[in-house]
């Protein structure tokens, strides 16, 4: 017996360029968690099925695989980072660096000539099945994407942070003061 995922791959390779419809996929897989299936080899095996989200072309419960699917293991588990859901992560996490906390555009802390610039990252990586969806994405400056490969950092404790903060400079706790009433609108 083959699986839901083997005949709906059968199948669309059967009909590659060709539109094929819900009701098509649905018989041929014959369970009713189909879509999921068709979900999985495009995110899984990176298959290039269109819905009409991808192609305005196409109507709602209309898929089409495009071109040839890639070999099993040529395909890294994820599509590039589109630059909305680029701009989502960066957005949500303030423009600061989630493992050290430095923001877009200050200077960096190991080479102050040079101005922090923020990545998106894995939490889960990639090599370990990590999707490149919203809650599995992070903003990281260059320093820490470089070591931040499978590491999951806990946030520092209540002392160290009082501690860092007592032992700044008072400009520097002035800052912070600034930087804390923008951030918390008071
Ligand atoms: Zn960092």
């Amino acid at each position: 017996m083959s699986s839901a995922k083997d005949r709906l791959k059968k199948f669309f390779l059967e009909h590659i360029g060709e539109v094929v419809t819900k009701e098509q996929l649905s018989e041929v897989a014959s369970v009713t968690e189909w879509a999921r299936r068709v979900r999985e080899i495009r995110s899984e095996e990176g298959w290039p099925i269109y819905t009409h989200h991808d192609d305005s072309s196409l109507r709602p419960g209309e898929y089409l695989l495009v071109s040839e699917p890639p070999k099993p293991g040529e395909y890294k588990f994820s599509r590039p980072i589109s630059a909305a859901l680029r701009a989502q992560v960066l957005e949500r996490d303030g423009y600061i660096c989630q493992m050290c906390g430095a923001g877009a555009g200050e200077a960096d802390a190991v080479d102050p000539t040079r101005t922090v610039r923020l990545h998106i990252g894995h939490i889960v990586d990639r090599s370990h099945g990590g999707q490149s969806i919203l809650s599995n994405l992070r903003a990281l400056c260059s320093t820490c994407n470089q070591g931040a490969k499978d590491l999951v950092q806990e946030p520092p404790s209540w002392t160290w942070l009082l501690g860092r903060v007592r032992v700044s400079s008072v400009e520097d706790q002035r800052k912070l003061l600034e930087w804390l009433r923008r951030k918390f609108g008071d």
